[in-house]
């Protein structure tokens, strides 16, 4: 009897792994050849990143499947796909609570949560379709930076309405903070983009950094003079603070893992598919945003009361959804204009070093 089921057990397993293989087999059609770096041009090359690859000029059909598929691309894809979903589902919780037809004051929570939407989804397809071609490449990468300046913009906007310290209300500052952060917003599209056209990759990569530290930096004064430097009476240290703390924290790691490269600059090789700088720099820039909401959340109940009365009026339109809606607008032509030269040879207008079509996968 017990022979019996030993036998039974043992036959039944083997035919799971037959079935296992049969399938795998199967699935294996699916996948897409990796291949290292010595295989695949300069710009699509990743530093200290050896094997992954996947192959340049992909199908858009390749493409979608390769996120199934363990290669250097795949979890930057997720990393940056599941939190959309997550910042969607955050955003369809706080619609419950506030109503954003009816209610001015919750109109930059709106536009900010939708810019928190907007960069995640639009980096996954950047990642996920960016081995199609060159100009895909590019193309897919000038959105990307366009979206993450909507961001930039969309934190400056929750920042005036909400976040700003009691003292700066009212003041020179209140006044040129959301031009700056507009004139900033579209200098770095313009940057970043332009970027990308620069073959010497120290430059590339500074120029990159800065097009997008430089508006988070001005951003972030009104709400760093009010965690770090103001001290006592009005200076609303609510609950808020300490989520802000946590939010500098890992807003300080993300373009620290950008620009350093670690781990992958320690042991080349060593990370190619899991654990690489750009998906922990995915994953900091997160879980930032993720503090972000929660402190822009935080302020925007705690305060509103004070806010009421030193701002009585209500948020203007053209403070926070029609800006983002023009600042859009800006952004689309930009990457139009830059999508359409990608089909000039020699551009001259740029100071390109070499062919047309030059940068590298970031
Ligand atoms: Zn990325």
């Amino acid at each position: 009897m017990f022979l019996n089921l030993n036998e039974v057990a043992i036959e039944g397993r083997v035919k799971l792994e037959r079935q296992l293989r049969k399938m795998w087999s199967g699935l294996k059609v699916w996948t897409t050849e990796l291949l290292h770096i010595d295989d695949i041009p300069h710009h699509y090359r990743e530093h200290c990143i050896v094997r992954g690859y996947r192959k340049p000029k992909s199908s858009a059909t390749d493409c979608v499947l390769s996120v199934f598929q363990l290669t250097n691309e795949t979890l930057n894809f997720w990393t940056h796909f599941l939190p959309f979903w997550y910042f969607i589902w955050r955003l369809v919780a706080v619609s419950y609570d506030f109503d954003f037809w009816v209610d001015p004051y919750t109109w930059p929570l709106l536009v900010f949560m939708l810019s928190c939407c907007a960069y995640p989804i639009t980096s996954s397809m950047a990642h996920c379709f960016n081995c199609m071609s060159d100009r895909a490449q590019h193309i897919s990468y000038f959105m990307d930076y366009g979206a993450l300046s909507l961001y930039s913009l969309g934190s400056g906007i929750a920042y005036h309405a909400y976040v700003f310290p009691d003292s700066f209300i009212g003041s020179w500052f209140d006044d040129v903070f959301l031009r700056v952060a507009t004139f900033l917003a579209v200098g770095c599209t313009l940057l970043s983009c332009m970027s990308r056209f620069e073959d010497r990759p120290r430059i590339r990569k500074a120029l990159r950094l800065l097009s997008f530290s430089l508006p988070y930096f001005f951003n972030s004064v009104p709400l760093c003079y009010r965690v770090f430097l103001c001290h006592g009476e009005g200076c609303s240290h609510n609950e808020a603070v300490i989520i802000y703390y946590w939010m500098l924290f890992f807003s300080f790691l993300t373009p620290f893992l950008y620009a350093t490269h670690i781990p992958e600059v320690l042991a080349p090789g060593k990370f190619d598919l899991i654990g690489h700088s750009h998906q922990l720099f995915h994953v900091t820039g997160i879980i930032a945003t993720n503090f972000q909401i929660s402190g822009v959340l935080t302020d925007l109940q705690m305060r509103r009361e004070f806010l009421d009365v030193v701002r009585p009026q209500p948020m203007e339109f053209w403070d926070n959804i029609g800006l983002m809606s023009l600042v859009l607008m800006k952004n689309l032509l930009i990457i139009l204009f830059f999508t359409l030269s990608l089909y000039v040879e020699k551009p001259t207008w740029l100071k390109v070093r070499g062919h047309g079509i030059k940068g590298k996968v970031d």
